[in-house]
């Protein structure tokens, strides 16, 4: 006995849920207690830990979230400076607790890999101090601009009280925290404050100068426009970020608030310039950036900053209007980590990043790595085709040359995809998958070479390649999910059922319908524990269905597929009693599908398991009748119940007049049909007059896009509902 005893499990273990919540609560505890001292908060320790519960709520729903965007994270960066967090020791704590301790308090689901969560919790960081450093920024400027409203009050009371105005401004002005210096219209230092001559490293280094000794290159000739329209009397204040030189030689940033004060008379006589220190926050900002944005093994753009450069490039409305993608894969990268180990692993990828790097000869080439082994280089408007093979050449020949780790000559070599064209007419997602692809053909070539991307060949490999390995964890990692298509009433339109049609979300290639990879299951076997899985969700969401029917008899059943492979599977009957024991739905309301062509011919044997499903009360449908060589007497002898039409017949009544020879073959089949007590179901009906064609000529069910395309298992709840309605 491995289960601890019942009472045990009863009383001590809390729930998940609980679980859940009693982590996030540590969290938030942690994370008070790190930064309660650096804040100007009135509450007291247990109530800050308390506030900071629904921020760390955000956190973890927005690390968790499918797709991840970091966005929301903004918010919470806002509300520490709301809740005055504002010292300036508080970011780096604030971020450091995240760093440290959300993914492992609040871990995202299982499936998204360590490295994978790493880069969300660095960009998470990064989003939590834009929010911060933009809300203090709006402070600083409220603040700012309170500051400078005493200065012009002060002003303009000199006429009535010189002497008590000048002794407030001097009160302002000394003791403010934020640096202060006044500049007269030629835009000579007059006076600063200590804060600001702190700023600087020494008063000697501001005193007596003019502001126009401190052009940078960065944030020049903006300002001087600005100063000019300010001195002119055009404007009366302007705001920006600015870099100073200071005396160490250092660069100081600073948040600039600069007002102009006027005489009596109205004319400009004073420049007001109100300085914040941001040097740190900046510089702190533009390493989170770095981090988030870059990989630390080998420092190179990462995923994330190569998708949003794609992105960008493919933009229908940026400027971008051809890219060029080159797709990099090692081949026989695994067997050096397997036999060399890690650490040699990841030396060899840092030198082959620095190979690539050297390949880039300008700056709208970029190289990141996106995976273990994968890099990509993207390039920006290149002039032809010929410029994207010329940098795969070139990433070939880099790598040719062996490369050196302590006494061992490494040789590995790449496989490149390349896809060059138009930006504009595609998502990102869709040309990396289009680049995988082709990579893959260059890899079944040999390796050690590049291939270009052309639509007719991404549709052939993409059914042979990747798919077969990944399916078996796709299943694991939840990359399925089912859609449903109703099944109709031909008579009154009434929903009477649906069918759950199976489809893979892959990482990569995007939604991937059934036949282009149920083959494949089918040939690997792995079709036995995906038909099994999708059984368990169509049965669990038809009992779902019948709940919210408590009339019981017009809740809508559900379809599911059987692959022949399945039901030459031994454990098929059992698994089929045990899923509809385990979900309570009633046998009646199952029906499986299976098609002609592995029933027609089939010997008793073959046949003995669908009896027994049969048997069970459980339907079985024949699907896609009139594809195979059916012998249409033989279908007496079968365990069926259901004939489901195949879409070839509905073709032929697409128009007026219907072809008549399909109507005849219709009509034949529906009758024999219901004289052997099987219902008829029409696939592929797609405009209203096929469906009246099929109603006369006396089909049971209709199921098609005219009705509804396959969707998630609300849109048939919409419908049954309009259609009770
Ligand atoms: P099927 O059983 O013949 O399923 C009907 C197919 O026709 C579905 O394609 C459906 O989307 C499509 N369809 C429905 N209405 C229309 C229409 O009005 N016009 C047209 N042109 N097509 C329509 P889908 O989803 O791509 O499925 C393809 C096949 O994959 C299915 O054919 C079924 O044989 C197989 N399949 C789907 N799910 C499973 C599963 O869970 N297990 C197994 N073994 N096979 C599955
Ligand atoms: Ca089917
Ligand atoms: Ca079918």
């Amino acid at each position: 006995m491995t289960g601890r005893p019942a009472a045990a499990q009863d009383q001590g273990e809390p729930a998940p849920e609980h679980d859940e919540e009693h982590n996030l609560r540590r969290f938030a505890t942690i994370w008070g207690r790190a930064i309660y001292s650096v804040t100007a908060t009135s509450m007291t320790r247990v109530e800050f830990e308390a506030h900071l519960v629904p921020q760390a709520r955000v956190l973890r729903e927005t690390l968790r979230a499918r797709p991840f965007d970091p966005r929301p994270a903004v918010a919470v960066g806002a509300a520490l400076v709301d809740a005055h967090c504002t010292d300036p020791e508080a970011l780096p704590s604030i971020l450091g607790v995240i760093d440290a301790y959300l993914v492992l308090y609040c871990p995202p689901p299982a499936d998204v890999p360590a490295d994978e969560a790493r880069i969300r919790c660095s960009r998470l960081q990064h989003a939590v101090a834009v929010g911060f450093s933009q809300a203090l920024r709006e402070r600083t400027l409220s603040e700012q601009e309170s500051i400078s409203r005493a200065a012009l009050g002060a002003q303009a009371e000199a006429e009535r009280a010189l002497a008590d105005s000048e002794a407030k401004l001097r009160a302002v002005f000394e003791g403010a925290a934020v640096g202060i210096g006044i500049a007269d219209m030629d835009g000579n230092v007059l006076e600063i404050n200590d804060a600001a001559a702190r700023m600087f490293g020494g008063e000697a280094h501001i005193r007596r100068r003019n502001v126009s000794d401190w052009v940078h290159p960065e944030n020049e000739p903006a300002i001087r426009g600005l100063n000019g329209e300010l001195v002119r009397g055009e404007r009366d204040g302007y705001h920006v970020e600015k870099a100073y030189p200071r005396a160490d030689g250092t660069v100081l940033w600073a948040n600039l608030q600069v007002s102009l004060l006027r005489d009596t008379e109205g004319r400009p006589q004073y420049q007001l310039a109100l300085l914040e220190d941001i040097t740190e926050r900046r510089g702190l900002l533009q390493r989170l950036r770095h981090q988030a944005t870059h990989d630390a093994l080998t420092g190179l753009p990462n995923r994330a900053l190569f998708f949003e450069r794609l992105d960008q490039a493919l933009d229908p409305d940026g400027p971008t209007s051809r890219i060029g993608l080159c797709y990099l894969d090692l081949d026989g990268f695994k067997t050096v980590n397997d036999s060399l180990g890690h650490a040699v692993g990841d030396r060899l990828l840092v030198a082959v990043a620095e190979r690539l790097r050297a390949c880039l000869t300008s700056d709208d080439q970029l190289v990141a790595r996106i995976g273990g082994d994968e890099f990509v280089a993207l390039y920006t408007d290149p002039p032809g085709q010929e410029a994207v093979t010329d940098l795969a050449t070139r990433i070939l020949d880099a790598l040719a040359a062996p490369i050196a780790l302590d006494d061992r000559d490494l040789r590995v070599h790449g496989s490149i995809g390349i896809v060059y064209g138009p930006a504009g007419s595609r998502g990102a997602a869709d040309v990396l998958r289009s680049a995988d692809i082709t990579m893959y053909r260059a890899k079944e070539h040999g390796g050690n070479r590049y291939e270009v991307a052309d639509p007719d060949s991404d549709a052939r490999a993409i059914t042979r390649h990747g798919l077969t390995n990944r399916l078996p964890e796709a299943l694991e990692r939840g990359e399925f999910f089912v859609e449903y298509q109703p099944l109709i009433g031909l008579e009154d339109g009434a929903v009477l059922g649906a069918e759950a049609l199976v489809r893979w979300g892959h990482p990569v290639h995007g939604v991937l319908g059934p036949d282009q990879f149920i083959p494949l299951a089918e040939s690997t076997g792995q079709i036995v524990p995906l038909g099994r899985w999708v059984l368990e969700q169509a049965a669990r969401q038809a009992r779902e269905w019948q709940l919210d029917h408590p009339g019981g008899s017009c809740a809508p059943r559900v379809n599911v597929n059987l692959s022949p492979i399945q039901l030459h599977h031994r454990d098929l009957v059992a698994e089929i009693a045990g899923v509809l024991e385990e979900t309570g739905l009633p046998p009646g309301a199952l029906c499986l599908e299976v098609t002609e062509s592995a029933l027609i011919g089939a010997d008793e044997d073959a046949l003995k398991p669908l009896r027994r499903i049969a048997d069970l009360g459980v339907a079985i449908a024949l699907d896609d009748f009139g594809t195979g060589y059916s012998n249409l007497s033989s279908l007496r002898w079968l365990p069926v119940s259901v004939l489901k039409l195949d879409r070839a017949f509905t073709r032929g009544m697409r128009r007026h007049p219907a072809d008549p020879v399909d109507l005849k073959i219709v009509e034949g089949i529906v009758s024999l049909a219901h004289s052997l007590d099987l219902t008829v179901t029409v696939e592929g009906v797609e405009t209203r007059t096929q469906a009246e064609h099929l109603r006369a000529l006396g089909c049971d069910h209709g199921q098609g896009w005219y009705y509804a395309r396959p969707g998630p298992p609300e849109h048939l709840h919409h419908l049954s509902l309009a259609d009770a309605g």
